[in-house]
């Protein structure tokens, strides 16, 4: 099966790498892709909500399965290009369609989404510039903090949490009046403050069945103790330690199955990755959002402990047979640490050359901004890579991939060393 992955990350790096190691795979291609795709498969520089481009390399590259990564074309909807398309619409695409990709693509759907079917989630309630007052009221009855949300894609910048009424009724103002994401904060979402520890569950579907993937935690703040700005994701650690047997076990019972009933219900086709973050409240888990994609970093520890052939489950996905898959996870711990470059996420330099990738030994090494120039890998953008490793626990594994990282350099490299610290 030839496959092409859309996407540039540390994700797709990882689903090229584990894609590779089928047999029934033949040529696989990224687009637009990184160095370190650029080594396992045919990078085609294209963007990926280009989906003139899209059609034409699947068509001259005889792709017979297409992987999408990240959520930008899936809420502009791939899914439907391929399906409405005489020429593509037999090519199986992984990732829904526009209309349950809107769980991403909108936090108010994805808030109604979750009221009609009864899975827990914070009390909220949304508003437009006509309903600017009705918001400021909504506040006064809100005991602090506040969190404000953007309705639309922001990149991961769109949610505010603010301690004070006054600034939260001011920043609430510029969001529906001042446009401050544009149209992404057309619509605003008010919801209640929940108050306890994050992680992540991966689902996949193919509409009928679904499968539960390893849980993840990752670590979104630059700085060490969970301080500072918010990044894409400095690290992660699969599995969860505190999610359980009997925590899953609430969490499958109250939040994926429904879920998955109520994509059914609502007629929201779905073949893809649901990604699902949750916060335990006591010993309760909520949904803070779902995201229609794997995340990125979580898929640097997700997908290195499925022992199956992930091309295969891909093909299950898509001809709806999910269920003949027998999922084998591995049990040890996988952890990854993400280097970035010194300024991320504010201003930083791109194009400084990474060295030292000959003495990794026992992790693996998952690229994100880097190209490929002269035989050199360049850093190409804030997260650069990331480091994966084994342990019998968390401490174990990110003790190996915080060795392997002092033999990595780049101008301004950081990482965090402190990952699992509030485990
Ligand atoms: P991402 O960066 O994951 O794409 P996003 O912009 O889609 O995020 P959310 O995941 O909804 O937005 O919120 C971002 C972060 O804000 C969450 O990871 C969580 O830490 C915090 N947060 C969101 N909603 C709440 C809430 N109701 N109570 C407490 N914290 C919250």
């Amino acid at each position: 099966m030839n496959i092409l992955i859309l996407g540039a990350g540390g994700r797709e790096h990882t689903l090229a790498w584990k894609l590779k190691q089928s047999p029934i795979l033949n040529n696989l291609f990224v687009a637009p892709g990184n160095a370190g795709t650029a080594e396992i498969s045919k990078n085609i520089p294209i963007g990926v909500n280009d989906f003139e481009a899209v059609k034409k390399t699947v068509v001259t590259e005889n792709i017979q399965m297409v992987v999408v990564g990240p959520e930008d074309p899936l809420v502009n909807g791939i899914h439907d290009f391929f399906l409405n398309d005489e020429a593509l619409k037999h090519i199986p695409v992984i990732g829904p369609q526009k209309a349950a990709a809107t769980l991403e693509g909108s936090k108010d759907f994805a808030k109604e989404f979750m009221l009609r079917h009864n899975i827990p989630t914070a009390a909220y309630e949304s508003f437009t510039r006509d309903s600017l007052e009705a918001g400021y009221v909504f506040l006064d009855k809100l005991a602090p903090p506040y969190v404000l949300k953007a309705d639309g894609l922001a990149a991961g910048k769109g949610v505010l949490i603010l301690n004070d009424l006054a600034t939260a009724k001011e920043e609430l103002k510029q969001m529906l009046v001042g446009a401050k994401f544009g149209n992404a904060s057309t619509t605003v979402v008010i919801e209640e403050f929940l108050s306890g520890i994050e992680l992540s569950v991966f689902v996949l579907t193919d509409g009928k069945n679904y499968k539960v993937l390893p849980t993840a935690k990752d670590y979104k703040r630059i700085g060490e103790g969970d301080t500072g700005l918010n990044t894409g994701g400095m690290g992660a650690i699969s599995p969860v330690p505190f999610a359980d047997d009997a925590f899953m076990d609430k969490i499958h019972k109250r939040i994926i199955k429904p879920t998955i009933d109520g994509l059914q219900k609502d007629n929201l086709p779905y073949k893809g990755f649901i990604f699902i973050g949750l916060i335990k409240v006591g010993e309760d888990p909520f949904v803070i959002e779902y995201n229609v994609r794997l995340g990125d970093p979580e898929t640097e520890v997700v997908l290195p402990r499925i022992k199956n052939d992930l091309v295969a489950v891909f093909r299950a996905v898509a001809e709806q047979t999910l269920e003949t898959i027998d999922l084998q996870i591995d049990d040890r711990t996988a952890a990854t640490v993400m280097a970035v470059a010194g300024g991320y996420p504010e201003t930083y330099e791109k194009g400084d050359v990474i060295t030292g990738f000959e003495n990794i030994a026992d992790s693996l090494v998952f690229q994100a901004g880097t190209r490929l120039t002269e035989g050199k890998v360049l850093t190409n953008g804030g997260r650069v890579l990331a480091l994966t490793s084994f342990g019998r626990n968390f401490k174990e594994a990110l003790e190996t991939s915080y060795q392997n990282m002092k033999k990595l350099r780049f101008k301004g490299m950081y990482y965090r060393k402190d990952l699992g610290f509030d485990l």
